[in-house]
């Protein structure tokens, strides 16, 4: 098995070549495209989500959006706070090996989405391009292509997730979010 993890400690190169691994491009990802990932977590995911999708994956590699930061990616040979940021933002979901939650905690995040005011169609050039099942009764294709407005996420690839949370407070319930799990620190 390929050695896919990204530490703090790697550069912003080896975080390409790392990247690329982590999509199986047999190539590093451009620079454009790790800085869109490391500054946009929903992006970041929908490259991985997708990656057995050559359409899907060509067309988000082609159009890594666009970011807002006050450094550049050409600065990021010695830019430490990019390279602190790179690996914060990836370091979960390359540990996390992306592993699914069963089908009692599918339902039930599904269940917390369907009755969330968070959730809204989506909007985004990238989030549109993400392909989703239309909606039908089935558990985990009940929000069809809708997005989680706080964090950005389409909503049926994020619940899947056992690494991915909830960003809205229980109404409730004091330290759980909307999906009933304790809140992550
Ligand atoms: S992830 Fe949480 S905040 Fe977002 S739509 Fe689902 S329940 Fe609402």
């Amino acid at each position: 098995m390929k050695d896919t993890t990204i530490t703090r400690e790697s550069s912003f190169d080896a975080q390409c070549a790392k990247f690329g691994e982590l999509l199986d491009l047999g190539k590093p990802v451009s620079a454009k495209v790790m800085w869109s990932a490391i500054h946009d977590e929903s992006y970041a995911r929908d490259l991985v989500i997708n990656k057995r999708r050559p359409f899907y994956l060509k067309r988000l590699l082609e159009n890594p959006p666009e970011v807002q930061s006050r450094h550049k990616p050409e600065h990021h040979h010695t830019n430490r706070e990019l390279i602190t940021s790179a690996a914060s933002a990836l370091i979960r979901w390359s540990k996390s090996g992306f592993t699914k939650v069963d089908a009692k905690i599918l339902e039930t995040r599904e269940n917390a989405c369907l009755s969330c005011p968070n959730m809204v169609d989506p909007e985004r050039f990238i989030q549109k391009i993400i392909p989703s099942k239309t909606i039908s009764n089935k558990i985990g294709e009940r929000t069809g292509n809708h997005i989680c407005d706080l964090c950005g996420c389409h909503i049926g690839k994020k619940i899947q997730l056992i690494s991915e949370s909830c960003p809205d407070k229980h109404p409730v319930k004091e330290g759980y979010t909307r999906w009933n799990e304790p809140k992550k620190r």
